[in-house]
């Protein structure tokens, strides 16, 4: 088996050229070529041993010389190192002919002689570039010629001679130079649609490539310009805080020191501008938060998510005294995640899930949790006002509401930093709902290592 495998890598190593990629039609050429050899060569030794035993009993020398020296010129070509391929493959074909026209012309048309010269044109197309095709074909056509003349003017060997009349080998050779020539213009055809195939993927590839490279460049400049707008909303939130707070600061002064002397339509803007600026701050809160979703807290830890509920609920003990919702919650898990991220997400759909109940019912949330093997799936589910099918996305852009300020109060930040912060996580989030009967809230993380309930 080692001299096998070694034989075989060194005949490859000759015969092939380790610059040459598989798109490339030389590389299959000169494979086949190798091939070719690496059979070839133990075939020739089996195929020798009844040619001797023939020789033997015919007597026939020159048969044997040849037939020896064909060998020796295959061994040749596939081990000796340093020699070009294209110088190969042309010895081999040489090699061929002599070796088909010595057969031809020592055994004559009934010996193996007709097929190996058919046999050239198959292999001369196959190792050669198509640009060569025909030359194997006219090559017959020579080597016919040749023949006819030797049988013309009595230059064949003694044994040969009145063995077969002109006529006959003219009508032989016609049907060897009809097959040669059609080897030579099929086989090409294969070719021709190997290589138009191969550059149709060289197309693709290269479109690929360059729309890869294009993706790469706008998702660059795209996450270049994210943080660019990420910074402005965050230096442009947090600069306007502070003349919001002076605002509301004069406006509350005006108020206190004035108040006997302002009449009630004045009372009644100041009272109008407080609001506002309360609006205003809680927006630049948001937008706050918004910007610095995916930003802060970094450090991973291991949350218990059933204290991390509790601890949100006690953030809207009031409201959900006031409203007398109903709470529950599945055994959730214990998860390696960034604890305030967690957080904010859950204060979001709870919250959501409080403030948009129903008037005629008690508020019931559930929120549960699944593991689908790479991420955890948790649901919030309420009974409260529902969303139309069509507000399903929409709901998760900022600033997007659905309700005016003086029915359900809000910002329309809430979803969208949610939604950022799961993504932030590995995850999606996304709404399912029925209008006046209520919606079930889906969010995925992704799972960080050693994960466990
Ligand atoms: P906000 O609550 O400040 O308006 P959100 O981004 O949290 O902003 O929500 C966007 C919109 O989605 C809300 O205005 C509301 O119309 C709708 N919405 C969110 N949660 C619910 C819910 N649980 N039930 C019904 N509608 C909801």
């Amino acid at each position: 088996m080692g001299i096998w495998l070694n034989y075989k890598n060194v005949v490859k190593r000759n015969c092939t050229n380790s610059q040459d990629t598989q798109q490339d039609l030389m590389y299959w050429r000169n494979n086949l070529f190798a091939s070719t050899l690496i059979f070839l060569l133990p075939l020739c030794f089996i195929a020798l041993l009844p040619s001797l035993y023939w020789i033997y009993k015919t007597h026939l020398l020159s048969v044997a010389v040849v037939d020896l020296l064909a060998v020796a010129v295959v061994i040749f070509i596939a081990l000796v190192p340093g020699i070009k391929i294209i110088t190969r493959k042309i010895i081999f074909m040489v090699n061929l002919y002599v070796f088909s026209f010595a057969i031809l012309y020592f055994v004559g048309p009934s010996g193996s002689s007709l097929v190996y010269l058919l046999a050239c044109t198959v292999f001369s197309t196959l190792i050669f570039p198509t640009v060569y095709g025909y030359w194997p074909a006219w090559g017959n056509c020579i080597i016919c010629f040749l023949f006819g003349a030797c049988i013309y003017f009595n230059f064949l060997p003694v044994s040969q001679q009145h063995k077969i009349e002109l006529g006959e080998w003219i009508a032989v050779s016609m049907n060897l130079i009809f097959l040669s020539f059609l080897n030579v213009t099929l086989i090409p055809r294969l070719f021709k649609g190997l290589q138009s195939t191969i550059n149709k993927q060289i197309q693709l590839q290269n479109e690929l490539i360059q729309e890869k490279q294009a993706l790469g460049d706008a998702l660059k400049k795209l996450s270049q310009k994210n943080g660019e707008l990420e910074q402005f909303s965050y230096i442009a939130s947090h600069d306007l805080q502070e003349p919001l707070r002076m605002i509301s600061g004069f406006l509350t002064q005006l108020k206190n020191k004035y108040d006997n002397k302002l009449d009630e339509k004045a009372l009644q803007y100041i009272r109008f501008a407080v609001d506002g600026s309360q609006r205003m701050h809680r927006i630049i809160k948001d937008l706050l938060e918004y910007s610095r979703a995916s930003k802060i807290d970094k450090e991973v830890e291991l949350v218990d998510l059933n204290t991390l509920f509790v601890d949100v609920k006690g953030v809207f003990t009031k409201s959900i005294e006031e409203c007398k919702a109903v709470i529950t919650t599945d055994q959730l898990p214990v998860i390696n995640t960034h604890r305030t991220l967690m957080e904010q997400v859950f204060q979001n759909l709870l919250g959501n899930g409080l403030k948009y109940c129903r008037t005629d019912e008690i508020p019931r949330i559930h929120v549960s949790a699944k593991d689908i093997n790479t991420h955890w799936e948790f649901t919030f589910k309420d009974n409260g006002i529902g969303i139309e099918k069509e507000y399903f996305e929409k709901i998760f852009i900022i600033f997007q509401r659905l309700h005016h300020k003086n029915e359900y109060s809000g910002t329309g930040i809430g979803l969208a930093i949610t939604k950022k912060i799961v993504e932030y996580l590995g995850g999606k989030i996304w709404v399912e709902s029925d209008p006046d009967k209520g919606s079930i809230f889906y969010f995925t993380v992704l799972k960080k290592n050693n994960n466990t309930f």
